[in-house]
């Protein structure tokens, strides 16, 4: 009366395969996929026949081979989104990179003929730009505070005050950074108030710098001081050390003339004396990833001739991309081109008026939409806790999360932001010229009747869509 042991019941990975029948070029792939379903089987104690096991592969298979990195629609109202790549590049960038592509002249000097400078390129216009003597790029701003510091102040005592001792995000915490750079870390100061004279006391014959972090991502209020950069730069000078100032976002444009708090620009910190200036190139700069140090001819020829500048130099696409970002700037046509800037210049009464075409568009096909006047933020460590005035299209009808969800597997996926419990698209952070396809992308999903969406309730808009802006 024993029963039979279901695992006996279990086909073999040869008869799934045959069963299946897959092409020559994903045999391999399929048959360790073939393996896993049928190990899991065993282990749940199911059992099915060769054809069902075949068609649990296919399926397996094709949930392992989703393509992860989509293009979506940044309806989040977070103009540099770090999850969703932070600035998005202008189409002169794109271009740009489209053309180095193939064979370019990246090390290459076209006039002699001879080797060139990779980093060449970029660093003349950011030099202009900044009014500093020269500038190095590298992959990240987290690679230029490291290059800086193991070149100007390896071994060396690095004095950072008390509040500027941060976490980035993703683990980028400068406490960390400094020491693997083979510095020393000294802080001074309190967490809301350093002086000058605290600097002036931690510095001595073992100190190799002064290091300024920007306040990315937190703001500190009510009784706080800092020191100014330019007593900062003139301590340093005194006392032959290297002052670098990590600016974070960095900016070439004040952002004072957008409605913002005003940040420091790349030219004001140089101009307060620093010898080295660090920031992003996809944060407000408005380009690809990249690190971008400026400075004093002396450190700047430091880092670019430290051992560490080969693992953390940029690639072609990079620099192709940075450098058509740059020319922006040089043209003065940077808040016309530049995403992130024309959506950070975007006026409220222009994103309303988009923002009521949707609504209207979303209500037509019987989707519950609203236009609801919010707040955006800069986002990506930049800006802290300054927002813009924004409009948004909220969708009613189902659960946010669960509408959400949906948004996210529309094509393109939609990212949306969840505002008193309503799903919003947030329209600061989607470009005009994308307006149309968001359009379709929502309609196509939750029109098209899945259970998700609030397409069951297909009677024409309802109190939800009057709108009221
Ligand atoms: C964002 C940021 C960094 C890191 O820059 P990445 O380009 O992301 O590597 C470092 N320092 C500050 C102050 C920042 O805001």
């Amino acid at each position: 009366m024993k029963r039979a042991d279901p695992r006996r019941a279990l086909p073999s990975v040869d008869a799934v395969l045959r069963a299946a029948g897959p092409r020559d070029a994903e045999r391999a792939r399929f048959t360790r996929a073939a393996r896993d379903v049928l190990a899991r089987a065993r282990a749940a104690r199911t059992s099915g026949d060769a054809a069902t096991f075949a068609a649990q592969t296919r399926a397996a298979l094709a949930e392992r081979e989703r393509l992860t990195l989509r293009s979506v629609i940044n309806a989040t109202g977070v103009v540099l989104q770090t999850n969703l790549g932070r600035a998005p590049l202008s189409p002169r960038a794109l271009a740009a990179i489209a053309a180095a592509a193939g064979a370019v002249s990246v090390e290459y000097d076209l006039v002699t003929g001879k080797r060139g400078e990779r980093h060449g390129h970029a660093a003349r216009l950011l030099a202009d730009l900044a009014s500093a003597e020269d500038a190095v790029v590298v992959n990240n701003n987290a690679a230029a505070v490291l290059l800086a510091l193991a070149a100007l102040a390896s071994r060396k005592e690095v004095i950072v005050a008390r509040g500027e001792l941060v976490e980035i995000g993703g683990g980028f915490r400068i406490p960390d950074v400094l020491r693997r750079s083979g510095a020393k870390l000294v802080e001074v100061g309190t967490t809301n108030r350093t002086y000058a004279r605290d600097y002036a006391g931690a510095i001595g014959a073992k100190t190799g710098a002064i290091l300024r972090v920007h306040a990315s991502n937190f703001k500190i209020s009510g009784f706080v001081a800092r020191a100014e950069g330019r007593e900062l730069a003139a301590l340093a000078r005194e006392h032959s050390v290297a002052f670098i100032h990590d600016l974070g976002s960095g900016t070439f444009l004040d952002t004072s003339r957008f409605g913002l708090g005003k940040e420091l620009t790349v030219g004001e910190a140089i101009r307060e004396g620093a010898d080295v200036v660090t920031f992003s190139g996809d944060k407000l700069l408005g380009g690809p990833q990249a690190g971008i140090a400026v400075g004093r001819a002396e450190s700047i020829t430091a880092l670019r001739t430290h051992p560490l500048m080969r693992a953390l130099r940029p690639d072609k696409l990079t620099i192709a991309a940075l450098l058509a970002t740059l020319e922006t700037y040089r043209d003065g046509t940077a808040e016309k081109e530049l995403p992130v800037w024309r959506m950070i210049a975007a006026t409220p009464r222009a994103i309303a008026t988009r923002a009521r075409s949707l609504a209207g568009t979303l209500a037509s096909v019987g989707i519950p939409a609203e236009v609801i006047e919010l707040r955006s933020t800069i986002g990506g460590g930049s800006l802290p806790e300054e927002t813009q005035p924004s409009f948004a299209v909220a969708i009613g009808g189902a659960p946010p999360n669960r509408l959400a969800q949906t948004l996210r597997s529309a094509d393109p996926p939609v990212i949306s932001r969840i505002v008193d419990e309503r799903v919003a698209l947030d329209l600061r952070s989607v470009l005009p010229e994308d307006d149309e396809v968001l359009a379709r992308a929502v309609t196509g999903a939750l029109a098209k009747g899945g259970a998700d969406g609030p397409s069951r309730h297909q009677n024409g808009p309802r109190a939800g869509a009057r709108r009221p802006v």
